[in-house]
């Protein structure tokens, strides 16, 4: 059986079948089954809100946060400046870290009951290093529709303007501020894909510092600040050269996103060996497999 796109459709399809009636409906009624399990109506909608600039909003957003019954906020003041800017009056709940272990089996119960809800962060895209995660698996666990809105991110402009490849990147997002911070480094020294970090200002010197230390003084990076706001800039040049530029600034304010380019130095082979080598390398072989 073909899955087309919607219900209209497959109920198109089986006028056109040579059936009868009653073989027609048991048809449409199996596809219509089969459909509905398989794209489960969305109860909940990630909606990406701007990082700076409020032009970012997206058309669709704004629809979904206007046809919603409930917006889940990270923070009901900062999401409702929002809203109130873009027209909207809506109830705004609370959700954040502190709460989503509490919140996330009294909403799964009102979505079940047929709620639709739309996450939002105080800036960018909820679930990415904000909370987000366990709602949406616990709704696809229960076989509740997540649905969500492409739209402002803070890394997707800053790896773009770092110039660095874009083709295979990882995302780190915050380094761990104490246990697993070297472990984390040391891990990243022979990554060859593009690196972006999110960091605070307060934290940037020490760990442009810390990345010099591992990934090497030279190697390029760019520190974007301040993404889509008045104030942005973009620096690019070697970690040791930024942490030099920040360390000289008097105040560091704003956002900010590190992104580091991968490791490009071909892996080191081990030198060719000579005639000799080679005899006593053949002649280990010959033990190792003796040893199978
Ligand atoms: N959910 C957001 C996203 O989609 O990018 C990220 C939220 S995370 C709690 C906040 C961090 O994102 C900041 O510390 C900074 O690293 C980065 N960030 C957010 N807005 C930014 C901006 N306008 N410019 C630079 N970095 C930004």
């Amino acid at each position: 059986m073909q899955l087309r796109r919607g219900t209209k459709q497959t109920l198109a399809e089986s006028k056109n079948s040579g059936l009868n009636n009653e073989q027609k409906e048991l048809e449409f009624f199996i596809r219509r089954s089969v459909y509905l399990c398989i794209m489960p109506n969305t109860v909940l909608y990630l909606v990406p809100t701007p990082i700076g600039n409020l032009e970012d909003i997206t058309l669709r957003a704004i629809r979904v946060l206007g046809e919603v019954s409930t917006v889940l906020c990270e923070d009901t003041r900062t999401s409702g400046r929002l809203m109130q800017h873009l027209g909207i009056k809506k109830p705004l709940l609370s959700y954040h870290l502190h709460n989503e272990h509490q919140q996330v089996p009294r909403l799964l119960d009102r979505l079940e009951k047929g709620e639709t809800m739309a996450l939002v962060s105080d800036a960018g895209t909820p679930g990415i290093s904000d909370p987000g995660f366990l709602l949406v698996r616990e709704c696809l666990a229960r076989g509740l529709g997540v649905e969500c809105l492409p739209g402002p991110t803070a890394f997707v402009p800053a790896l773009l303007k770092s110039g660095f490849g874009a083709e295979r990147f990882t995302f780190e997002g915050f380094l761990p501020v104490k246990k697993g911070r070297q472990t984390r480094l040391q891990q990243l020294a022979s990554e060859t894909r593009t690196m972006i970090f999110y960091e605070s200002p307060h934290r940037i010197v020490k760990t442009l510092g810390q990345l010099a230390e591992v990934l090497g003084p030279q190697r390029p990076a760019s520190v974007s600040r301040e993404l889509t706001k008045l104030f942005e800039e973009t620096v690019t040049g070697t970690l040791a050269s930024l942490e030099a530029d920040f360390a000289a600034r008097p105040t560091i304010k704003g956002e900010i996103v590190v992104v580091v380019e991968g490791n490009l130095a071909p892996p080191v082979r081990e030198p060719r060996p000579g005639r000799e080598d080679r005899y006593h390398r053949a002649a280990d072989d010959d033990e190792l497999a003796g040893d199978d």
